[in-house]
């Protein structure tokens, strides 16, 4: 068999970055075999080294919403390039997404942009002891915040509440300040909150999971969590990096109406440069340097191509009917691949909301990290191998939730399910 240059450039990867990759997952570890090594995107397709097209369901995890390359984006971006990449000062178009955010999304009246999810969590982590004066944490098993020393937190189910660390290199002392429940269990964060009166920060979470598979919180389970934060005087904080202008513009706390103290943003809005933000009540963000005393910093913050990628892509997300296009394609996606499933007979369950989605190979309902353990992620590894050879590139994982982009067409979708109707009796 002749090797693919795919498979060339990853086997010399290997010896020269840990695992081959700049990021675990993109080894396609949990579902075997070689990734793919990309040439180029553009829309809603994705082209390898080796000139095959693909589907692209990921959307470069979650950036791409407008699809890849978007020509109005990539023009500004030309435009702002002209100017210089970075100037370590202020810069007119951070006021621009800044008023974009602010404006979109209720809970956000400041915001402070950074370099990534992960640098946004681990901020508004420092952000919530510091206004609290308080250490713990509450997140829930499988909610994913970025790798901050203090989410690397899961704990299995016998120790559900010792906090464990998942990671070597985690001190002891700093994972025994998060406290973890499942998710969707609204009686195991009062209880949380009984058993550590005083003590607790906040309860930070993602508003409808997609880092455990997709998972969307059951009725009442965001408004329940609102209330016993208040309660207890701790700040409730929606982690939006993945569901922030997906949702809905305004994320998932606008498609629910509950609004968080500070929300944590990413992805979408730096329309595939590097940037995260996190934001809140004007009070709490007062606190953050040079306005107050909790200190948070960054070279390249605010930089003006990734500001000009997000102010373009929102731009084009504010368009009217965006959105019910995203949901229109994005729920005949998952319509058809469940009906495609259940055909073949297979056990599985799954949904979507606006342009996010996912499925899992077991049986309903999954409403947790424990429950989507159930899923079959041996079939789900062949499952993807054999999408990958009809040209349908799905997350890597039977745990990552799917994304859709205004770049997928109706064509696109009945390509997509034709495939997966293939593959679902290939691996039945
Ligand atoms: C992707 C993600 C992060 C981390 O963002 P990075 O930009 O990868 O550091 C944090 N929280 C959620 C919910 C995410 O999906």
């Amino acid at each position: 068999m002749n090797t693919t240059r795919s498979q060339a450039i990853f086997s010399a990867a290997q010896t020269l970055m840990p695992g081959g990759v700049s990021s675990p997952v993109r080894a396609f570890r949990s579902v075997g075999g070689n990734p793919i090594v990309f040439d180029r995107v553009k829309g809603a397709y994705a082209w390898d080294v080796d000139g095959n097209r693909y589907i692209d369901y990921i959307g470069s995890w979650g950036p791409a919403i407008c699809g890849h390359a978007h020509p109005e984006v990539i023009a500004a971006l030309h435009e702002a390039l002209d100017k210089g990449t970075s100037f370590g000062a202020p810069c007119e178009l951070e006021n621009r997404l800044a008023e974009l955010v602010i404006e979109a999304v209720p809970s956000v009246e400041m915001v402070r942009f950074v370099n990534s999810g992960t640098e946004a969590c681990m901020s508004v982590l420092r952000l919530m002891r510091a206004f609290t004066g308080r250490e713990k944490i509450i997140k829930f098993e499988g909610c994913y915040h970025g790798h901050a020393d203090m989410f690397l937190v899961k704990a299995g189910s016998g120790v559900a509440t010792l906090g464990l660390p998942d990671s070597p290199g985690v001190p002891r002392t700093t994972a025994a300040s998060t406290l973890t429940a499942p998710y969707n269990d609204l009686e195991a964060v009062k209880q949380l909150f009984a058993e550590n009166p005083g003590e607790i920060a906040g309860v930070i979470l993602e508003p409808v999971v997609g880092n455990a598979g997709f998972i969307p919180p059951v009725p009442g389970f965001l408004e329940g969590i609102r209330e016993l934060t208040k309660e207890h005087g701790a700040l409730l904080v929606f982690d939006e990096v993945m569901t922030g202008f997906r949702i809905s513009y305004g994320g998932a706390q606008a498609k629910f109406g509950v609004t968080p103290d500070l929300t944590t943003m990413g992805k979408v809005i730096g329309g595939g440069l590097p940037v995260g933000a996190y934001g809140g009540r004007a009070d709490i963000m007062s606190m953050v340097a040079p306005a107050g005393p909790m200190y948070q910093a960054g070279t390249l913050s605010g930089n003006p191509l990734a500001m000009t990628a997000g102010i373009k892509t929102l731009e084009l997300l504010r368009q009217p009917g965006s959105y019910e296009r995203l949901e229109a394609v994005t729920r005949r996606l998952i319509d058809g691949i469940l009906e495609a499933g259940r055909s073949a007979g297979l056990p599985i369950t799954g949904g979507s909301i606006s342009a996010m989605f996912g499925f899992f190979l077991c049986e309903g309902p999954v409403r947790n990290f424990e429950e989507a353990k159930a899923a079959d992620t041996a079939r789900f590894g062949r499952l993807h191998r054999a999408m990958l050879e009809r040209g349908v590139y799905l997350a890597p994982s039977a745990f990552e939730a799917g994304f859709t982009s205004l770049a997928h067409s109706d064509a696109d979708i009945d390509t997509t399910l034709a495939a997966f109707r293939e593959c679902f009796a290939a691996v039945a």
